[in-house]
């Protein structure tokens, strides 16, 4: 449905855990976060009226993210029930691929169409630096895993991190050369883990094109991203510019967390509940929400961090 800037809302992230198995500097804290009791987050049951709910709006598309969406316990057969909901013609996810090998060739039975498997350095110390608890070859048997179970077009999701990984850009494009790949570049934010950054850590998607200048850009988007490539390349680079330009006007998506807020958007502090609703009115509080959408976020830097109200891993991205 369309929201009232007359934008057609049709993406709805679900977050399906606030747990995660690394703890990313820019996300988490290091200590990780104190576990919800059962009573506060959502059923599987609730999610799956949600999304019918959703999906009875004109939401075509959903992204099921977390925490590490991986750890929930019964995240296939989620999966699968959610591929199901009429309405629904794309299920993606957003994983830190470390559990992969363990579940892709069961993602893809139950219906999950697409996978973005976040990953900000090729190097194991910086890996592990970054994560602060994960090891490279896992993420690595990850991609490979999901390569090997069928997932096309896999999308490599980079945080970009001045002084950290610019240094790696060279090695992360050269992938779309043979395969065909979409490595995306995100701007970091200044939101969760990420606020309290070094200003020079927060680089601009420009210093993609900078360092690579043989990339061509495509003259189109794939969702929030811009597309590049190499000439005669399998793959295709994307480049994500939530801070240095706002990409509020084409916004079609809406956010759910696992405790069952709504957020109509990112970087603001609305969130209405839908725990503990029926379906009819989880539709009436979708369709309020869709309509109260900001149009605009508040401005976004090192300065002037979100004003979300959450950390990136209660939200999903
Ligand atoms: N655990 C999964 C993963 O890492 O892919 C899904 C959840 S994670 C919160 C979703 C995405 O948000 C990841 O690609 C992660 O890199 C990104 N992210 C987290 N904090 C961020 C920040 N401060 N700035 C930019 N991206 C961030
Ligand atoms: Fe976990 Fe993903 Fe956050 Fe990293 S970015 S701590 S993998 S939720």
């Amino acid at each position: 449905m369309k929201d009232n800037y007359n934008r057609d809302i049709t993406y709805m992230r679900v977050s399906v855990t606030e747990l995660c198995n690394l703890r990313c500097r820019y996300c988490m804290p290091e200590e990780g976060i104190a576990k919800k009791s059962h009573e506060d987050m959502m059923t599987a049951e609730e999610t799956l009226m949600a999304v019918k709910a959703a999906a009875a709006l004109g939401i075509r598309k959903i992204r099921i993210t977390g925490g590490e969406p991986l750890v929930k316990r019964g995240i296939v057969k989620l999966c699968a029930a959610i591929a199901e909901i009429p309405g629904i013609e794309e299920l993606c996810m957003t994983t830190n691929g470390t559990l992969l090998p363990r579940f892709a060739k069961d993602l893809k039975a139950a219906g999950v169409s697409r996978l973005n498997i976040s990953l900000d350095t090729l190097d194991p110390e910086k890996y592990r630096h970054i994560t602060r608890l994960g090891e490279l070859e896992d993420a690595m048997a990850g991609l490979r895993a999901a390569e090997k179970a069928g997932f096309e077009n896999l999308k490599i999701n980079n945080v970009l991190m001045g002084g950290f990984n610019d240094d790696e850009i060279g090695a992360f494009t050269d992938l779309t050369k043979d395969q065909p790949i979409e490595v995306r570049f995100i701007e970091l934010m200044p939101i969760g883990g990420g606020i309290g950054f070094d200003k020079a850590e927060f680089v601009s998607c420009d210093t993609v094109l900078e360092r690579v200048p043989e990339l061509k850009s495509l003259n189109r988007e794939d969702g929030v991203a811009r597309l590049y490539a190499f000439p005669g390349a399998a793959g295709r680079v994307g480049l994500i510019r939530p801070v240095s330009c706002d990409f509020c006007q084409g916004c079609n998506k809406i956010r759910l967390t696992a405790d069952g807020k709504l957020k109509p958007c990112l970087h603001s502090d609305q969130e209405i509940s839908l725990k503990g609703l029926s379906q009819p009115q989880m539709e009436e509080v979708l369709q309020r929400a869709i309509m109260d959408k900001p149009r605009k976020r508040e401005e976004l830097n090192a300065e002037s961090p979100s004003r979300a109200g959450r950390d990136m891993n209660q939200i999903g991205g």
